[in-house]
């Protein structure tokens, strides 16, 4: 017999050897030795109180071995000789459409402009040392695409858009650990990302399929409104009839290619603001309630605020307990930051991006002259903002919090983990009114909602501008672009996901729609 039941387990319990089998024979009311196994199905904390618990919902096995095996099968078939579906980018979308086509028998040809998760690492290091920017390898393109050096959460609200388990169960079976599987707020690290990725290429080689490296897509062949060919940047040519197009957020050349192509585009609201950088322990403390150190069975903390401010949403975005802040631009002459951490979450700093909510209909009224990409463009402009005020390299602007709040330059900066360095500047007069008075405000508000949290200890750093996508390819119900057979538009950049999770279902999603009728 198997019964499923919950568990609150104090700090000094979890130390307990056979804590788990012990409390649920208790709370079932059976013989210890009765229990032969109990399986974690989800694991949180519960440190609303200073009494802090983990909660714990569990199956327990009476009487009966424990399974071993997941329900999820990946049935990968041979695809070698099979028809091609032709995929741009190799992000979580990209990956994800892939091995679903070959569970679909299908060959997947994926052309990827960046390099492997080895290569890559060069080109993250020119970055952090050198100030030079790869405008094709970086920390948004190359194998794994913007998911590989990231903090890897796999937190998602899109539980509506598919099976958020199959991912899970899919990045378990290519390496990640089952942790992610029962985690209330699972995460990979940093560290662990590259080897999942590589796996996941090797699934897909062995396989059948093919992955293409250093290979930009850079113009499509469409007649009659069909999609016949890709062009590559090495002069090649690719006859292809499907194709999914999942080049992600910062594949701006795509959006323009498509725009001068006349093919249908649609501005989109998105957010934009500034990363903050705490000392973690600071965080631990908050949320912990603790005055020295946090337990040490309790992982960084984390947070996660929300604020309206004058009709628009304030609030903290891919935050990185124990992690590092990134250069995450993808040309040279913009300064872009976003977050990263190492599985253990154990470095020194939180950090979190705070951002303000921009609406395409009502607040980009100085871009219209840029049509559908009025977004793209003030996003660009944010970024060039930064790269001239931190000293024109990647050196990032930045101020302490409470010296952005109270409106003054800051003399000196805290330490920080951003490799290429800071600089002191006024963001407060920088910003444009539209998201700096409503981070102020917002930051004023958090500090009320977390105490600590407003302190002149924190830098804020800019600019936090790739969040989301700010142009939607828009699609017909059966995923086809609207106006060109064939083109599959998905992912984060289609303005279909944010984040690792949503990107890789709707890269699922794109495959099954993309083998219709082949
Ligand atoms: P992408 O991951 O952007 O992949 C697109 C791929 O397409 C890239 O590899 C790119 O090189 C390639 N490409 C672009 N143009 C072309 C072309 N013309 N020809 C060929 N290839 C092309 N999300 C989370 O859920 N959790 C996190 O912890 C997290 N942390 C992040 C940390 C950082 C530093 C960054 C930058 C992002 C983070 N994100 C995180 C966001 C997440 O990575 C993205 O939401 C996700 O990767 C989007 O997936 P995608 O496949 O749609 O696009």
């Amino acid at each position: 017999m198997v019964k499923e039941t919950q568990l609150r387990i104090t700090l000094k319990e979890e130390e307990q050897p056979d804590i788990l089998v012990f409390k649920s024979a208790l709370k079932l009311d059976i013989d210890k030795s009765d229990i032969t196994g109990v399986k974690i199905l989800r694991k949180s904390i519960d440190a609303r109180k200073p009494k802090i618990f983990f909660n714990y919902k569990v199956a327990v096995y009476i009487k009966e071995p424990v399974p071993k095996n997941s329900e999820y099968t990946f049935n990968y078939k041979d695809v070698s000789k099979a028809k091609p579906i032709h995929i741009i980018g190799f992000g979580p979308a990209g990956m994800y459409a892939a091995l679903r086509c070959i569970e679909l028998g299908f060959k997947p040809i994926v052309l990827e402009r960046g390099k492997n998760v080895q290569d890559r690492r060069r080109d993250l290091k020119a970055i952090n040392q050198d100030h030079f920017v790869n405008e094709d390898s970086n920390y948004c393109f190359g194998e794994g695409g913007a998911g590989t050096y990231s903090d890897g959460k796999l937190y998602t609200r899109s539980l509506k858009r598919g099976d958020v388990r199959r991912i899970f169960e899919n990045l378990v079976f290519h390496g990640a650990t089952n942790q992610i599987l029962v985690d209330a707020h699972p995460h990979i690290g940093t560290n662990k990302l590259p080897k999942v990725v590589q796996n996941i290429r090797e699934t897909i080689l062995n396989y059948g399929g093919e992955i293409h490296f250093e290979t930009r897509v850079v113009d499509f062949t469409i007649k009659n409104n069909k999609i016949q060919a890709i062009q590559l940047q090495n002069g090649n040519e690719m006859m292809a009839n499907r194709v999914i197009m999942a080049t992600g957020h910062s594949a701006r050349d795509i959006y323009y290619l498509l725009h001068k192509k006349e093919i249908a585009l649609k501005a989109k609201s998105f957010a934009m603001g500034v990363r903050v950088e705490h000392p973690q322990h600071i965080i631990d403390r908050i949320q912990y309630h603790c005055s020295g150190e946090r337990h040490e069975l309790l992982p960084a903390a984390s947070y996660g605020l929300v604020q309206q401010v004058n009709e628009r949403g304030v609030y903290s975005f891919c935050m990185c307990p124990g992690g590092f802040i990134v250069p995450a631009a993808t040309a040279n002459g913009e300064v872009v930051v976003n977050g990263m951490s190492p599985s253990k979450r154990n470095n020194l700093y939180a950090n979190s991006g705070i951002v303000v909510e921009i609406n395409a209909e009502q607040d980009l009224r100085k871009y219209e002259q840029f049509g559908v990409l009025k977004g793209l463009e003030y996003q660009k402009n944010l970024e060039k903002l930064a790269f001239t005020a931190g000293g024109r390299s990647q050196v990032a602007p930045a101020q302490r919090l409470t010296d952005f709040v109270e409106g003054r330059l800051s003399n000196t900066l805290n330490d920080t983990s951003y490799q290429p360095g800071l600089n002191s500047a006024p963001l407060h007069s920088l910003l444009p009114k539209l998201i700096g008075s409503r981070l102020r405000k917002g930051f004023e508000a958090f500090g009320q909602k977390m105490k600590g949290y407003y302190t002149e200890e924190a830098n804020i750093v800019g600019v936090e501008s790739r969040t989301s996508s700010p142009v939607n390819i828009p699609r017909k119900d059966n995923l086809e672009h609207i106006e060109i057979e064939g083109l599959f538009p998905c992912g984060e950049g289609g303005g279909y996901a944010g984040g690792i999770v949503s990107a890789a279902m709707d890269g699922e999603r794109c495959a099954e729609a993309a083998v219709v009728g082949l």
